[in-house]
């Protein structure tokens, strides 16, 4: 008798080893099981502005429903080409410079995908987003990771220069940074561009976390000299108008760039959210006390975290932009008898104190480096985060 198990097991593509299930699910169903508080998925639990919401029942009901054109609704690619202008002074030309996507997810994997051939390589930063790694490996190019160290989570110019070969494609940076909340700065902006102009190289930015800056600003990298023609900038919805799950992303990029990365996509989804593309432009198109008031709220939610988590005993790492707070976790350990290592705290920490975190470890290529970090999500009502600080409080000193 045929044993499928082997079988299928025997046929799994290799590169794909080692990917498992998200951490992401795997907490979340934690959080369910064991009826903790889930601080570990990034999602709001709150849903984003009427006025989109609403444009996206109107679209449902009225259209338009069928596939959208390939590169997106010429609205939305009007209205993410204006937001560029306002936020950032870029000028895009919607018609050949912007690009549709499924969430920013699918902008960075058909960006992999156009810039990559096997053996390949792309320079990231760690601790990074999960889906980069393997992105990189289904294309059947390599990463070479760039440590961010703690606790400011600064790299070292010269670890940038020795990650770079010469079949080095591009550099990707996710600024703001998810997990650790870094901001790159102007100057760290400036050195990444002057080794990826003098490396004739792509910088492809993640930028999801755009309006989420507390301290210091958002530097847009297509915005530096020299940049323009080689930056490959992607944004999404999903956190901006807390609509995480609508998946609408994009990518701004000159002509050659947004083509090839349009036909990797065109075999990827082909189209996606039609109804909601013109709701989404209506979000682009919102004042900007939209975005100041979503930007103050969360400094005043990441405030109000870190302040209880340090009084539950964590050392908090800075944190000046997304929704993601870093904490140290060695203090608490020992104090509670816990594992001082990041994927075992998590695990234990619903029964010690009914809380989810996710375990930063698995944001790492070399997860040594994250053992002693977790990430806390501050993305949740003032009622939740509280109720989470008082559970937290038994651990404290
Ligand atoms: N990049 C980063 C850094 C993220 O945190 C996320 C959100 N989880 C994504 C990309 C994916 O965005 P989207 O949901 O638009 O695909
Ligand atoms: N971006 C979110 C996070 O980092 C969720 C991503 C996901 O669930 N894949 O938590």
């Amino acid at each position: 008798m045929t044993d499928f198990k082997a079988m299928v097991e025997a046929l799994r593509n290799p590169r794909l080893q080692g990917f498992g299930t998200t951490i992401f699910a795997e907490m979340s169903a934690l959080a369910l099981r064991t009826q903790s508080i889930n601080l570990g998925q990034g999602f709001p639990d709150t849903d984003g502005p009427d006025e989109v919401a609403d444009a996206a029942v109107h679209a449902i009901r009225n259209g338009p429903n069928q596939y959208p054109p390939l590169p997106g609704q010429p609205g939305l690619r009007q209205a993410i080409a204006d937001h560029q202008k306002r936020f950032y002074d870029l000028t895009w030309d919607p018609d050949s410079e912007v690009l549709v996507t499924a969430g920013a997810t699918e902008a960075i994997a058909a960006t992999i995908l156009a810039l990559c051939d096997t053996g390949d390589e792309i320079v990231t930063f760690e601790p990074s987003y999960d889906s980069y790694s393997a992105t990189i490996k289904m294309a059947g190019a390599v990463e070479r990771p760039v440590l961010l160290n703690a606790p400011d989570f600064g790299f070292d110019l010269a670890d940038l220069e020795a990650a770079i070969s010469p079949k080095t494609r591009a550099i990707l940076v996710n600024t703001p940074h998810n997990p650790t909340g870094k901001v790159f700065s102007l100057s760290e902006m400036e050195r990444i561009a002057a080794l990826a102009i003098g490396h004739d190289l792509i910088v492809i930015t993640d930028e999801v976390y755009e309006h989420m800056v507390f301290n210091g600003e958002h530097i847009a990298m297509a915005g530096l000299d020299g940049m323009r023609e080689r930056t490959v900038s992607i944004s999404s919805a999903g956190k901006t108008f807390a609509f995480t799950g609508w998946k609408v992303g994009w990518v701004t990029a000159v002509p050659e760039l947004r083509n090839a990365i349009m036909t990797a996509k065109q075999f990827l989804t082909f189209v996606s959210a039609g109804p909601l593309q013109p709701a989404i432009e209506v979000g682009l198109r919102l004042g900007d006390d939209y975005f100041h008031t979503l930007r103050d709220d969360l400094r005043h939610k990441r405030d109000r975290l870190a302040t209880g988590l340090e009084a539950a005993g964590f050392d908090m790492l800075p944190c000046h932009g997304t929704y993601f707070l870093t904490a140290d976790i060695r203090g608490v350990a020992e104090q509670n008898g816990l594992p001082n290592t990041s994927v075992e705290f998590c695990l234990a920490l619903p029964e010690a104190a009914g809380v989810v975190a996710v375990p930063s470890q698995v944001f790492y290529a070399t997860p040594k480096a994250g053992r002693h970090f977790i990430r806390f999500a501050f993305c949740k009502k003032d009622d939740l985060l509280d109720e989470a600080l008082s559970r937290l409080a038994v651990l404290a000193p």
